[in-house]
């Protein structure tokens, strides 16, 4: 039995592809053509009306169908071929890049409003693309930091090819990037671009005990040694420091990046009042919002956006952001979408939900060498005192929130089968949890 994601149908010269489900596998199929020998995979069948039958609706045995005008609709079967299954690997990833011009990241400059959606397992992209494809906001799906890469065991290819499958399987043609996030050595941006990333965000915090002029001298160095000259976008970000950048602090990095000719498309600094991984806002919203109008007036001036990070789930504050910077702005977000999965475990597969909360609280203080968090375990109701439909609710919980968020390096160790299992069995309501999650996040244009 073969589930056919419509959306991701095309031709290439003769060959026919398409993504589907099989046995509950995902695979690329290709029938005989241009493309078949250049994907890596095994012949699945032809003309013997079962293997051969590649989609829902085939027509009769034996009549071959979209064929003669390139045009493939949505259930035709290509009849007469051979039919290849190919693993949604990296390397087959590579191919559909260099026969489909629309699977590489690009960069974003020309677009105001971006978002970034890191998807730490690999599988939500399909469902952020569901509700970004209508609107005009440019998507940057793949976006790891070093830190996560490390405590998901991925590499940049992996993160890179998993957003090439998502839209490919969703037939999405408008554009998304790919950002190398926070690195703090010449080594990760070099890793990031050799993999095609198209976006690098320069972490400096590390820089600024040493005083603002090393912050750009940082910058510029890596600018001219790896982006000028190229389309990459490059952010400088300063956000992961104690000390809260001021209007000056932001003017005098500026000043410094335009004497020396660096054309940087966003710059995230720090903002006053707290932003933690997968909550609100904590702090004063009044002095954000003043602080905030001095930042965007400074980015405005200077050609480049303003970066916000860690900017899930900050509802209170969405409206002044998107207000302020009259929606030249890009916002970061990524643990919050892991979340989601966590929230379709609870509904699905209440036994695993447990498991993985019981994990989170156990390695909770390991976590927390990565991650700044200010939760109070307290506040979380003890997990058997919960029956199974109230499990999503602790999904509602600040505390909980936060130490699900950032455990994932411990809960994915122990359950990542079950899980990729799980999403893979949900994939619908997967998708429908994030959507509805990020909808939430968005401007109203
Ligand atoms: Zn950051």
């Amino acid at each position: 039995m073969r589930e056919i994601y419509e959306n991701s149908y095309i031709q290439h010269g003769s060959s026919t592809m398409f993504i589907a489900r099989e046995n509950g596998g995902k695979y690329l199929f290709v029938s005989d053509g241009e493309a078949y020998d250049l994907l890596q995979g095994v012949r699945v069948g032809d003309t013997d009306g079962n293997g051969g039958n590649i989609a829902k609706g085939c027509p009769p045995q034996g009549e071959r169908v979209g064929d003669t005008d390139g045009n493939v609709a949505k259930g035709n079967a290509v009849y007469g071929s051979a039919i290849k299954r190919c693993p949604l690997t990296n390397e087959n990833s590579k191919v559909i890049r260099s026969l489909f011009p629309f699977t590489n990241p690009v960069s974003h400059k020309k677009h105001a409003c971006t978002i970034g959606l890191g998807d730490r397992l690999g599988l939500a992209s399909p469902g952020h693309l569901r509700v970004i494809k209508d609107k005009n906001i440019f998507p940057v799906l793949a976006q790891q930091s070093i830190r996560e890469l490390t405590l998901t065991g991925r590499t940049y290819e992996d993160v890179l090819a998993a957003a090439v499958w998502a839209v490919f399987q969703e037939g999405y043609k408008s554009g998304y990037g790919a950002d190398g996030d926070h690195l703090k050595s010449r080594e990760e941006v070099k890793m990031a671009l050799d993999c095609g990333f198209t976006m690098i965000t320069l972490d400096c915090s590390e820089h600024i005990p040493n005083g603002l002029t090393a912050v750009a001298e940082f910058a510029i160095d890596i600018y001219n040694e790896f982006i000028r000259g190229t389309d990459i976008d490059f952010e400088l970000s300063v956000d992961e420091t104690q000390t809260v950048t001021s209007a000056e602090d932001h003017i005098f990095i500026a000043n410094a990046l335009k004497k020396a000719n660096v054309c940087v498309t966003s710059l995230a600094p720090r903002f006053p009042g707290e932003f933690q991984k997968g909550i609100d806002y904590r702090g004063d919203t009044t002095e954000f919002e003043k602080e905030l109008r001095k930042h965007a007036k400074i980015a405005l001036d200077n050609g480049y956006k303003l970066s916000v990070h860690s900017g899930s789930d900050k509802f209170s504050v969405f409206p002044i952001i998107y207000r302020e910077t009259d929606c030249r702005v890009h916002l970061k977000t990524a643990g919050t979408h892991w979340l989601e999965a966590l929230r379709t475990a609870a509904v699905f597969n209440p036994d695993l939900f447990r498991r993985i909360h019981i994990v989170a609280l156990e390695h909770l203080k390991e976590a927390k060498k990565y991650y700044h968090i200010t939760e109070n375990t307290a506040n979380i109701p003890a997990i058997d005192d919960l029956d199974d439909g109230n499990l999503p609710t602790l999904l509602d919980n600040d505390d909980a929130r936060q130490v699900l968020h950032i455990t994932y390096e411990f809960t994915l160790a122990a359950f990542k089968a079950e899980i990729f299992d799980l999403l893979n069995r949900r994939e619908d309501e997967y998708y429908d949890a994030l959507a509805k999650h990020l909808t939430k996040h968005l401007p109203r244009l």
